[in-house]
Order: C-alpha cells, then sequence, then structure tokens
C-alpha cells in the first residue's frame, strides 16, 4: 500500500533532518549578519544601524529581546486584531503589497487592530523579525469615511515598514533615540507615495510626483493629528483639508509664517518634519531611491547638501 503525503515533496532520500544545535548555531550565525542600512536612511540613522550591528556580533539575541518587547509593548495598546482579508480591504492590501515591494520586499502579515488608547487610534505601526514583516493599522482608520487617499495609505504604511527598515523595532529597547527616526520613517513613506504616483498616474513626472509625495505626507501627519484632536468620527473628512491651501503654508513653513501644528512625545514637531520632507522630495536621494538617475534632473540637493539642511534646520525645536 503506498501513502501520499503532501507538502512532503521535498522529503529525499537520503535527507536528514539538522540536529537541534545545528540549527541554533544557524541560527546564532544569520542573527550576527550586518544589519542592512537603507538608501534612504538620515547619516545619524546609518551610524546608529551600524552601532547596534557590532552589538549583534557579541549578542546575536539581542534583536529577538527588542522584538519581544516590542511586541508587549505595542500589544497593550490594541485589542480585537484581525489578519485582513483581501475582499474587504482591496486598496490597503494593494498599497501594502506595493510599499513591501518597494522598501523591505517581503510579503507582509497585515492584521488590522481596534485601538484601546487614544494615541493609537489614528495610528499604525509595523514590526519585523529575521525574514518577517507584519503591519499593524488601526479600524477606525477606515470607520471614517474617505479619510485617507490612496496615496496618503501609501505614505502611512510605507513610514511604518520604513521603521522596519531601519530595525526600529530591533533596535528601540537597547538604544535610545533621537527624533531623527522619524524622518527616515517619512522618507520612506514618501518613495512609496511617490512611486504610487508615476505607477498608477499616467504621464506623472517625477518631479511632480515628489512635489505631491510631500504634500499627501504633510495633508497625512496633519489629518491623524485633526482627527486625534476632534475625536472619533468627528470630522468631515470632504472639507478637512484644503490640498491648495496646504501647498501654499508649505511654501512659506520655512520662514516661520505657516502656523503648522505640532505634536508631542517621541514625534518631533510637524513643522520640522514638513520640512525635512520638502527638502527630502528636492533631493537626488529621493530619485535614487525611485529608480531614477538624478542626473537627468538638474537642481537637486547632493546628500551632503541635504545633512547639511538636515542639522541646519531641524535643530531649533
Ligand atoms: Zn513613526
Amino acid at each position: 500500500m503506498r501513502f501520499e503525503y503532501f507538502g512532503t515533496n521535498w522529503l529525499k532520500e537520503g535527507f536528514i533532518f539538522p540536529s537541534l544545535s545545528d540549527y541554533i548555531a544557524d541560527t546564532k550565525e544569520r542573527l550576527r549578519q550586518p544589519l542592512s542600512v537603507p538608501a534612504y536612511a538620515t547619516a545619524g540613522e546609518a551610524e546608529r544601524i551600524q552601532r547596534f550591528s557590532q552589538l549583534t556580533q557579541d549578542n546575536p539575541y539581542l534583536q529577538r529581546a527588542s522584538f519581544a518587547e516590542a511586541v508587549r509593548q505595542e500589544g497593550e495598546n490594541w485589542e480585537n486584531l484581525r489578519a485582513v482579508p483581501y475582499g474587504e480591504y482591496p486598496e490597503l492590501y494593494s498599497v501594502c503589497i506595493f510599499s513591501s515591494k518597494m522598501l523591505t520586499g517581503i510579503q507582509p502579515i497585515i492584521f488590522l487592530y481596534t485601538a484601546k488608547t487614544l494615541g493609537m487610534l489614528y495610528n499604525a505601526c509595523a514590526l519585523d523579525y529575521q525574514d518577517k514583516v507584519w503591519i499593524y493599522i488601526s479600524d477606525q482608520l477606515f470607520k471614517e469615511h474617505g479619510m485617507l487617499k490612496a496615496e496618503e495609505l501609501c505614505y502611512l504604511v510605507g513610514h511604518e515598514l520604513g521603521h522596519t527598515q531601519c530595525h526600529h523595532a530591533t533596535i528601540r529597547s537597547t538604544t535610545s533615540y533621537g527624533s531623527d527616526k522619524e524622518y527616515s520613517a517619512d522618507r520612506a513613506g514618501m518613495i512609496v507615495c511617490a512611486k504610487w504616483m508615476l505607477t498608477h498616474i499616467p504621464g506623472c513626472q517625477p518631479q511632480y510626483a515628489a512635489q505631491l509625495a510631500a504634500l499627501y505626507g504633510t495633508a497625512t501627519l496633519l489629518k491623524l493629528e485633526v482627527a486625534t484632536a476632534n475625536g472619533p468620527d468627528k470630522t468631515d473628512w470632504r472639507t478637512a483639508i484644503d490640498y491648495e491651501k496646504l501647498q501654499r503654508d508649505m511654501d512659506n513653513v520655512f520662514d516661520g509664517a505657516a502656523k503648522l501644528s505640532v505634536s508631542t512625545g517621541s514625534h518631533p514637531y510637524t513643522r520640522h518634519r514638513i520640512m525635512a520632507m520638502i527638502n527630502f522630495s528636492q533631493s537626488q536621494m529621493l530619485y535614487r531611491c525611485l529608480g531614477l538617475n538624478p542626473n537627468d534632473y538638474p537642481g537637486l540637493c547632493s546628500d551632503e547638501h541635504l545633512q547639511r539642511l538636515m542639522s541646519y534646520q531641524l535643530t531649533n525645536q
């Protein structure tokens, strides 16, 4: 009698399972591998990732400890966690898949949650460990009809994936951060947002996509703030943001004339994040990250110039 077992085709003659000690040694070796530095990381970010990479040489389980702590902390803020079925949220699903292709290259597992705290109500988060990525998004963002455009969802999801790509989930409890981890994540969000427009809007030019990426990034930050300030289901999203006025405010943001609101806690002032996004939208770095040759687009600022602008403009809070 012949038995057929599904999923055992790989069990060829002569195959032996690795021993537990081999498996542990192999896992340790993988965790000791240097951490990748994303192409859009700020200088401070790159330095921090490299420093953490060094630490894991001696203690490869540091990443796991940090990841476990991240899961514990985030888990306290939400309930009713459920995986997102494609059919219910097709736009969210395609944005998540698109963002992952652009950034991490790993197909994520996507969850919706119901927030237990105001801080997580209009929010999202992503975690990663080894070769897996999990994206968590508040269901409130989808209960309020018309709150985020597809481009803004791209920015939000890209931002969260940026945190994982910069290893923030696995570094968080061992190294203290300045505020600039948000700047790196904002860049990731803009890259996804700009690429989305280049892919989905016929004839869209890179300069236009770059400018709009800063606009939609800014609009997302403000929408989340407005929603938090107003409380659940209190905002009319058809009229909440005037994009033309917002663009004019952004044009004036460097001289301080525009009174764009501020956020608190671990996140830098919104005005500074907006300034950083405008700078990035005009940088060679963004164009490189979009797979374009920056030399084809005159007038973009170099990596050194971008770094100088960051340290010059964003220190005085
Ligand atoms: Zn963030």
